[in-house]
């Protein structure tokens, strides 16, 4: 009984110890096999849509390196090598005869950024330059510094001090987000015109060179003053025609 009994508790202590080994084995390998295997997959997918977006995106930038290249070398050789042939850009049009002209801008700086060629070229033709600024650009309360360089740089350019009008009035303040009134600026225009006997006004057209609405505001007054006839008839206007940014900065 004893020698039956002892092969009987030997034999579950070692099924025991087998299902338990056993066990843990299962234990084991289940969780390994059932878990890895879709995480496995999961990165796999992950790593094939990094791969793939990855050379999409190297594609995208080289089309669009490709493009860009493409446009410029064509900018270059319509509006550099045959832009006369083309007749795409316009020649200057200063009047040969133009004795007393009127520059109106919107804020100092204005007649040295955009009207510095323009105004030294009519002063090698002895033309006398009146110029007519409508703001102390005071946007950034720096007014009276700005003041003073409008008279130095005008100065510099040829364009006498007293020759110099700097309204600075309660509804043309400078700022971008203020609409300054059409007929406010055209009676500006016109009072300075017939008081200076000016046979020429140049100003910005309706994009206003930077796109500042302030600049757009002076073209649009002067063509009410165009449309209705009220511009004296000896007067020439000219604008100064607005280019993009690869023709301004000349690439
Ligand atoms: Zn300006």
């Amino acid at each position: 009984m004893n020698d039956t009994a002892s092969e009987q508790l030997s034999e579950q202590s070692l099924r025991g110890g087998e299902t338990i080994r056993v066990g843990s084995v299962s234990e084991e390998g289940g969780q390994g096999g059932e878990g890895e295997q879709p995480w496995t997959i999961y990165q796999f997918i992950c790593d094939q849509a990094l791969f793939y977006s990855r050379e999409t995106l190297d594609h995208i930038v080289l089309v669009i390196f490709i493009y860009t290249l493409l446009c410029l070398v064509l900018y270059k050789l319509l509006f550099h090598r045959c832009s006369r042939w083309l007749k795409l850009v316009r020649k200057s049009r200063l009047p040969a005869t133009a004795n007393r002209a009127l520059l109106v801008t919107a804020h100092p700086d204005d007649e040295s950024m955009f009207f510095g060629p323009t105004i030294l070229e009519l002063r090698r033709r002895n033309c006398r330059i009146f110029l007519l600024c409508l703001s102390d650009g005071n946007y950034d309360k720096k007014g009276p510094t700005r003041r003073q360089e409008l008279w130095d740089a005008s100065e510099s350019l040829g364009i006498k001090p007293e020759d110099i009008t700097l309204l600075n009035a309660t509804h043309l303040q400078d700022d971008p987000a203020v609409e300054w009134k059409t007929v406010t600026i055209a009676n500006q225009i016109l009072k300075h015109l017939e008081a200076l006997d000016a046979d020429l006004l140049v100003t910005f057209d309706k994009d206003g060179v930077s796109g500042h609405p302030n600049h757009s505001a002076i073209y649009y007054a002067t063509a009410s003053l165009c449309l209705s006839g009220m511009i004296p008839n000896k007067c020439k206007v000219l604008t100064l025609e607005s280019v993009n940014l690869c023709r301004k900065n000349q690439i």
